[in-house]
Formats: structure tokens, C-alpha cells, sequence
């Protein structure tokens, strides 16, 4: 059982505020962390935090060997309360230098198909499965993806979207806990929690393969009629 003063003091550590500790009590807090008798900062649990809060322990994470080789976590970008949550694979070299997702070229689709749909990337929230980036753009590793995972729930709890898009196989796949082709999850409703989940091809396999934006355009409006019935 964590002491709440001690998980207090994380938080605001964790937030990049300075904690005063009287004399002494500095000591025997790192001296209890390196011992493990304390979470450290980058170990606290996300439920229960705020964004704030949520936004400090990512930036800190440790939870997995990416933290070692990424220049910034990629939290997430939009609105907070956004109907529409798009859930991508992982950052790539372009948003690990911004700290942003889906900045390159595969986010400029991205942008274009929000508005083709009435959505901007203000007025959703855009986020992965992994808020680091995976050396030379490989695969998350399934033990990534689990390590980050508490994460992206916080951040479904916290946004409560109405329509949750996940774009491409991996997105799919991890949210999902199957193995099944994109083809064969897409065009048709999910359930993630009880929040409606629509799987359509990630917008880097449609700059290669722009024959499927077709497929990917009836998976756009189904998932915005599912957004409308929900608002209802
Ligand atoms: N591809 C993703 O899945 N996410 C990003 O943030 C960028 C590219």
C-alpha cells in the first residue's frame, strides 16, 4: 500500500514540481524509491489521474526500453472531449522529433479524411498505441503495447468518446485482442468497453495503395453514423 502523502508528492514530482521536503525526508524518499519501497515517478499507476497528471507520468515513463531511444513521448493531440477518438500504431520519426502524432505524410491523409467527415484534428483526439517510438518504424512488441496500454485506457476514460476509429492493423489488433487482417475487421461495428469501435486501413497503407480509399471513405461514414446515433 502506497502512503496517499507519498503518491502526492510523485504526482507533483512527476509533474515537474518542485516538492520542499523538510531536512532529511529527501533522503529517505530516493533512498525508499532505489530500495522499491516507492513506486518511482515514472512507475505510478495512471488510474485515477488527471490529464495533467497523466501527461507527467507519460512524459516520464520508463515503463519500456523505447523510453531509452525516443527524443519525446507522443501523449496525444485534440480535444479532451472530443466525440471522435482515432487511434493509430506508434509515433514515427517525424512526430518523435514534434512530439506530436501523425505529422508526416500518412497525417496529412489523416487530416484530409477528418474533414472529408466534417472532423478536424482540433475538434478530435488522436492518440496510439504507443507513445514512443519503435527504432527504424518496426512493429510495437507485444510486451510495448501492454506496457503503454493502461495509458490509452486512462485517456478513454477521461475523453468518453462517442466513436472510437482505429486505423490500421496494429491499432486494431491490440484494441481488439485478435489477430484477424484488417479486411476482415473492417465495414462492420466493434465494441471496445462500451464505445462503439470502427477499423478502417491505416492512411500509410492508403498513400501505397489508394485503390482501397473507397473502402476506407464506407468505413468513415459508418463510423460517423454511429458518432450521430450515440449523440442522439
Ligand atoms: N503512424 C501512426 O500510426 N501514428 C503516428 O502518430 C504516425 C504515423
Amino acid at each position: 500500500m502506497i502512503h496517499p502523502e507519498h503518491q502526492r508528492r510523485a504526482y507533483l514530482q512527476a509533474m515537474g514540481i518542485d516538492v520542499w521536503l523538510p531536512r532529511g525526508e529527501e533522503d529517505v524518499a530516493s533512498k525508499q524509491r532505489a530500495l522499491g519501497v516507492l513506486p518511482p515517478t515514472s512507475e505510478l499507476s495512471p488510474e485515477g489521474l488527471d490529464w495533467p497528471e497523466l501527461r507527467a507520468c507519460v512524459a516520464n515513463c520508463t515503463r519500456c526500453d523505447l523510453s531509452a531511444s525516443r527524443t519525446n513521448t507522443v501523449f496525444g493531440v485534440g480535444n479532451t472531449e472530443a466525440d471522435w477518438l482515432i487511434i493509430g500504431e506508434a509515433p514515427g520519426a517525424e512526430e518523435d522529433r514534434r512530439g506530436e502524432p501523425f505529422v508526416g505524410r500518412a497525417g496529412q491523409l489523416l487530416d484530409q479524411m477528418l474533414i472529408a467527415i466534417g472532423q478536424s484534428r482540433e475538434n478530435v483526439f488522436i492518440a496510439n498505441i504507443l507513445k514512443c517510438r519503435p527504432p527504424d518504424n518496426r512493429d510495437p512488441k507485444p510486451g510495448e503495447a501492454a506496457a503503454c496500454r493502461e495509458y490509452l485506457e486512462r485517456q478513454i476514460e477521461l475523453i468518453r468518446p462517442k466513436i472510437i476509429l482505429a486505423v490500421g492493423k496494429i491499432a486494431a489488433q491490440n484494441l481488439l485482442g485478435t489477430d484477424d487482417p484488417v479486411g476482415r475487421m473492417r465495414g462492420r461495428q466493434h465494441d471496445l468497453g462500451g464505445i462503439p469501435l470502427i477499423v478502417t486501413y491505416h492512411p500509410a497503407y492508403l498513400l501505397r495503395s489508394p485503390s482501397q480509399k473507397h473502402k476506407s471513405w464506407s468505413d468513415l461514414c459508418l463510423a460517423a453514423r454511429l458518432a450521430a446515433e450515440a449523440s442522439a
